[in-house]
């Protein structure tokens, strides 16, 4: 069942966005080569615990922490831990959510060790920096389609035309998902798929966009710990997820940062730098 919000409950998940938003720019300044992921956790729990939010994903079906750190081909859900240290030249992706007033924000980004900031390229091969770049131009593709009037499956194909001209794997095991008082609501929101199919988008729908694209094969496996997926021929894999909100003005990305537009989304001209570089290649 598909829940709308009205524009009070769309408020109040702004506030829940903010402090994802929020807690990202803090944590992207911390990720730094011999950074643990446990110590970006600390980091990430606390900060959200003094904005008053509480950590959507500690305890969500067992899961024991903040975030979810996932490094190089590791895709999603990774498990924070003072072993896994983070070196020059790694993808860090890190996934947060925060509950406010019992609404959540779910947002996800991919950082490389080094260059979180983009003023030093070198650490990794340009062929990794375009995953990256690539990956994020098909989650703005994404929240570009995600108009009212429109279909489910526009966004699935605005996101996947990102990945089918360079051969990247797009994973479809995990896909988006309505969100608000729960994490996880309907509908899914996959990553791939013909335009002009499943429900209308109305305004009120609140969804997570976050496309996982790969190096390699779309294919997963999840490891021991039963949470960590990763990709199944070890290849690279990178993940950006925002919140959005549609309303008859645009979509609002509710967890966009300082550097990203938040609404109205009305001007394609608007959409990150990111998104300029990845059609240039
Ligand atoms: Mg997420
Ligand atoms: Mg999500």
């Amino acid at each position: 069942m598909i829940v709308r919000k009205s524009p009070g409950e769309v408020a109040v998940m702004a506030r829940a966005g903010r402090v994802v938003a929020d807690l990202h720019e803090v944590l992207r300044e911390a990720v730094r080569p011999g950074v643990s992921t446990m110590q970006l956790d600390e980091i990430a729990e606390r900060e959200v615990r003094s904005r008053g939010a509480v950590p959507s994903f500690k305890g969500y079906r067992g899961f024991p922490a903040t975030l979810c750190t996932s490094v190089n081909h590791e895709i999603v859900h990774g498990i924070p831990s003072r072993d896994v240290v983070l070196r020059e030249g790694d993808l860090i992706k890190i996934d947060a959510g925060a509950i406010v007033d019992g609404y959540h924000g779910d947002s996800a980004v991919t950082w490389i060790v080094g260059n979180a900031y983009g003023d030093n390229p070198g650490v990794v091969d340009d062929e990794v920096a375009a995953l990256v770049e690539r990956t994020r131009a098909g989650l703005w593709a994404g929240v570009c389609a995600a108009t009212a009037g429109a279909r489910l499956s526009d966004i699935s194909a605005a996101v996947e035309a990102r990945a089918l001209p360079h051969r990247y794997g797009v994973v479809k095991e995990y896909v988006g998902h309505g969100i608000g008082r729960s994490l996880h609501e309907d509908p899914h929101v996959p990553n791939y798929g013909r335009p002009g199919r499943g429900p209308r988008l109305l305004s009120g729908l609140v969804l997570a966009i976050e496309p996982m694209f790969n190096l390699g094969t779309a294919d997963t496996e999840t490891l021991a710990d039963d949470w960590t997926v990763v990709t199944a021929d070890g290849a690279l894999s990178a993940h950006w997820e925002h919140t959005v909100a549609v309303t008859d003005d645009g979509p609002w990305v509710l967890t966009a940062r300082a550097d990203e537009p938040a609404w109205p989304l009305r001007d394609p001209s608007r959409v990150p730098r990111a998104l300029d570089a990845a059609q240039a290649r």
